[in-house]
């Protein structure tokens, strides 16, 4: 027996910017035991309402924003939420998840979700508090950047509200805008940012209260809990990855390692190494702009990292930010990389799209396919970088090709092969060569070019938790599957998968059993990140994706020159044939009858 008054409030927020309406509505019970919460319940609902083939900048469009059980309990790592929509740069289902402190204090408010649909006629935001809900005015914070938004919320509202919003690059509709929350977390790929500004939504506000702050979410076991909680904490102290190295250098540990191993991409994955990579590198960013540590909300990791430059100071940048906005571009400056990475928080952009796309159009120059207007475009030219960005956040000159990613400038000047990109998403720093289970991940994400749906990177680098050649590919399909189910569990409970670099996933399920009273095995945990995963290619295969969308880009079928992944090239087709047998899918990539039965799940129409 268990009780939905357990973990979850049972309840959603609808917001129609149409009607300027909010009301409240309960949420089944069955969505939450089958979908838990997150990325489950925002991609249930989005399946549910808005039809495959909407315009994702469309008033049909919705964002489910949402939060999962363990948000507001000690279970550490817990203070993160989910955002899913239909994204506007891969026109995929589309999730993201974001630290910081807002998930919980949405929870607080006594909302799992909140979903956002319609458009307002004028710029508003939302203000929520455990009382209801309101849209109010926002033209003063028109143009806002991401600090002087948040600011002017917090002055207005008070310091315990918390403050998620877009820059002026989701206002212009750029289609990597991100969303931030707590000034520097970030929603931060596909496009999300867009699809709040086509709703004329400058930000959501939960404004909890101090008291409200202090309520926990109810727990079933609380006996239990205690116990599976000092267990986690244990294994966090343990690890030297969550214990020690990401304490102390942050994700940007990785630049050395990856160069070392050959698959740090450089300009636009043309090499896998360069010897000035140590530049760029997490001791770099330690020794040379380093001020503080800073945590998400139940954080014993404390990955992050507060910096400071000669004209800026923020947070990071993350290895992401480093790699797209230096090595990707052949840049090794940390100064400009640090300041271009200061920009697109501020501005509201996805850091990996944005120097992805600056890549590829550095490339498209190299080899004469871009007029005159490009002059500079260059690979190694740091002085290009914050222009290009503020060229892009205002869609101005060839700002306005830079804007809609690499896939469509590639296209737009005839050479659609130089895009890095999958369904449209460009390709994390992992070149694919020197991992085969990270090509198939890449092709096969259903957002898209990630590297958080299916890290094997950890299995197949870093030996966690064991040791894969990170050469062959027979063993891959099998690793990235149950990866792949494992992270929609994850995304959906919402906790930060950096914990799983120290901790293993059962210890996360156990806990999600005591918080909520239901029995969550490993087992039934990764069926339900399966019925999420199946219900997410169900979407896309709905919107007109399919097998010819499971691909890399034509570059990876050539091997790297040089390096330590030198000579590699992944079997895409055999890898993605026993994935989709693993998959109990068809030859197409579509779900087989059989496999939705046992999911639960039924075939979507192309009307939601
Ligand atoms: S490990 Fe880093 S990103 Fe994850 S919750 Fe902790 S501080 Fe946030």
């Amino acid at each position: 027996m268990y009780s939905l008054m357990h973990g979850w409030h049972g309840k959603l927020l609808r917001v129609d910017l149409s009607k300027a309406k909010a009301q409240t509505e309960p949420i089944p019970k069955a969505i939450l035991s089958s979908y838990i919460g997150g990325r489950g319940i925002g991609v249930r609902y989005l399946a549910d309402e808005v039809p495959p083939e909407a315009d994702p900048l469309g008033p049909g469009n919705k964002i489910v924003l949402a939060t999962g059980p363990l948000n507001g309990t000690t279970v550490p790592v817990t203070g993160r939420y989910a955002a899913v929509s239909k994204s506007p740069l891969t026109g995929t289902v589309f999730d993201c998840n974001s630290g910081g402190s807002f998930g919980v204090y949405l929870k607080y408010c006594g909302f799992d979700a909140v979903i956002i649909e319609g458009k307002s006629p004028e710029p508003v935001y939302l203000h929520l508090t455990p009382e209801g809900a309101s849209i109010e005015g926002a033209k003063g914070l028109r143009g806002k950047g991401v600090k002087a938004t948040t600011d002017a919320l917090r002055e207005k509202h008070g310091k315990s509200a918390r403050v998620s919003c877009i820059g002026p690059a989701g206002e212009n509709l750029v289609l990597f805008a991100n969303i931030e929350n707590d000034y520097h977390h970030a929603l931060g790929r596909g496009g999300l940012g867009a699809v709040l500004g086509s709703k004329n939504l400058k930000a959501v506000v939960v404004d909890a209260g101090e008291k409200a702050a202090q309520v926990p979410t109810s727990v079933a076991h609380p006996d239990a809990l205690k116990v599976i909680v000092q267990e986690i904490n244990k294994r966090i102290q343990a690890s030297p990855m969550t214990g020690k190295g990401l304490k102390i250098f942050g994700t940007a540990q990785l630049v050395n390692l990856m160069n070392a191993m050959g698959i740090f991409p450089i300009n636009n994955f043309q090499q896998g190494t360069h010897p000035e990579a140590d530049k760029i590198s997490g001791d770099a960013i330690i020794e040379q702009i380093f001020q503080s540590n800073t945590a998400c909300h139940m954080c014993p990791i404390a990955c992050g990292k507060l910096t400071r430059t000669g004209t800026g100071e923020g947070k990071g940048p993350e290895y992401e930010s480093v790699w797209a906005l230096g090595a990707d571009c052949g840049i090794f400056d940390l100064e400009a990389v640090t300041n271009a990475n200061y920009a697109c928080n501020e501005l509201g952009l996805d850091t990996i799209t944005a120097g992805a796309t600056i890549a590829c159009a550095m490339e498209l120059n190299e080899r004469g396919k871009l007029p005159a207007a490009w002059k500079g475009v260059d690979f190694g030219n740091k002085d290009v970088l914050l222009p290009l960005i503020e060229k892009i956040v205002a869609r101005d000159g060839i700002g306005a090709d830079l804007a809609l990613g690499s896939k469509r400038l590639a296209a737009k000047y005839g050479a659609p092969e130089l895009a890095m990109q999958v369904k449209g998403l460009e390709m994390p720093a992992y070149d694919p060569r020197g991992a085969l289970g990270m090509a198939l991940a890449y092709a096969t994400s259903n957002r898209g070019a990630c590297h958080l749906r299916a890290y094997t990177v950890g299995a197949e680098l870093l030996g966690l938790p064991k040791i894969f050649d990170r050469f062959s590919f027979s063993d891959k399909p099998d690793l990235v599957v149950k990866l792949q189910n494992g992270n929609a569990f994850f995304d959906s409970i919402v906790a930060c998968k950096f914990t799983g670099m120290g901790v293993p996933d059962d210890y996360y399920s156990r806990a999600v059993s005591a918080v909520t009273g239901l029995e969550i095995t490993i087992t039934e945990a990764e069926h339900i990140g399966e019925r999420i995963w199946n219900l997410e290619r169900l979407y896309n295969n709905a919107a007109g994706l399919g097998r010819a969308d499971d691909a890399l880009p034509p570059r990876f079928q050539n091997p790297l020159q040089s390096g330590a992944s030198k000579g590699h090239v992944p079997p895409m087709d055999i890898m993605l044939n026993m994935f989709y047998e693993i998959r109990g899918w068809t030859d197409e990539g579509v779900p087989r009858p059989g496999t939705l039965q046992r999911l639960g799940l039924k075939p979507l129409s192309k009307e939601a």
